[in-house]
């Protein structure tokens, strides 16, 4: 039988740097900037190639995914939200700095991100 040993089995210096790297990235999963910080390269990546590829549908797909990223946004407002069991203005979780955040009214951050889709309330602290 000739398969190769699992990578944590070898000690050649790239699967022991490989390995070294692995653990880090689990005892310290990436922070919030970090993966933003990525994602935001992955999207200019994507914006440039849509605006070079000369095909309209493109652009249909890209727009599809702007829609699609800022209703995602309501999944992570609402679970700050949820998560704070003292009421989420005392936290600063309140709709208020949500919306200066995102550069709207706390009226509008509610009316945007305040209710899941297909839900018929929001809250309004
Ligand atoms: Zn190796």
């Amino acid at each position: 039988m000739s398969r190769r040993p699992p990578v944590d089995a070898c000690e050649c210096q790239r699967c022991v740097d490989t390995a070294k790297r692995r653990a880090s990235r689990k005892a310290n999963p990436p922070e919030t900037a970090e993966r933003v910080a990525s994602v935001r390269r992955q999207y200019r990546a994507l914006v440039a190639h849509v605006g070079q590829s000369g095909n309209p549908e493109d652009l249909d797909a890209l727009l599809a995914l702007v829609r699609e990223m800022d209703a995602a946004v309501g999944e992570a407002v609402r679970g700050l939200r949820g998560t704070n069991a003292r009421g989420a203005a005392a936290d600063g979780f309140s709709w208020g700095r949500i919306g200066k955040a995102a550069g709207l009214t706390r009226q509008g951050a509610q009316q945007r991100w305040g209710t899941p889709p297909g839900a018929a309330s929001a809250d309004v602290s």
